[in-house]
C-alpha cells in the first residue's frame, strides 16, 4: 500500500469499486468515468507506478494482468465484436494515476489513430 494512491486504496478495499474479478495478484473494476460500454481497468495489487518500473521478474505478473483483460472481454461479451487494452504511460499519453493499470474498453466501433 502507498498511501495517497487511490488505487491503493481500491486494492486494500479502503475505496469503492465495483469489482469484478480479482486474486491475490490483481484487481479488474469499472472504471469511474468510463469511456465506452466497457471500461473496466485491471491492477497489480502492487503498487508499480508505470510499466517502465515493472523490472525482468514481473514479466509474469505483467502476463498475468493481460490474460485477466482478456478474460473480462469475453465475460463482458466483446471477445468477438473488439476491444483495446491500453496502457497510458506519463503524462502525455494521458497517466493520470501513476499506479500501473490495463483499461480494457469495448462494445462500440473505436477509431485508429487513437487521439
Ligand atoms: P489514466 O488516465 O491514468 O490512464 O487512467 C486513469 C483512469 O482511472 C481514468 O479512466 C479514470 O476515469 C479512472 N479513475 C480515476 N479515479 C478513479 C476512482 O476513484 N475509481 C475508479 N473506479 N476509477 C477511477
Ligand atoms: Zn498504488
Amino acid at each position: 500500500m502507498t498511501s495517497g494512491c487511490i488505487f491503493c486504496q481500491i486494492a486494500g478495499g479502503e475505496r469503492a469499486a465495483k469489482v469484478y474479478y480479482e486474486d491475490e495478484h490483481c484487481l479488474a473494476f469499472q472504471d469511474v468515468n468510463p469511456q465506452a460500454p466497457t471500461h473496466i481497468l485491471v491492477i497489480p495489487r502492487r503498487h508499480l507506478i508505470l510499466l517502465n518500473s515493472a523490472l525482468p521478474e514481473d514479466e509474469a505478473l505483467l502476463g498475468h494482468l493481460l490474460r485477466v483483460a482478456a478474460q473480462m472481454a469475453k465475460e463482458k461479451g466483446i471477445e468477438g465484436t473488439g476491444f483495446r487494452v491500453v496502457i497510458n504511460t506519463n503524462a502525455a499519453a494521458g497517466q493520470s494515476v501513476f499506479h500501473l493499470h490495463l483499461h480494457l474498453i469495448g462494445g462500440r466501433t473505436m477509431r485508429w489513430p487513437p487521439g
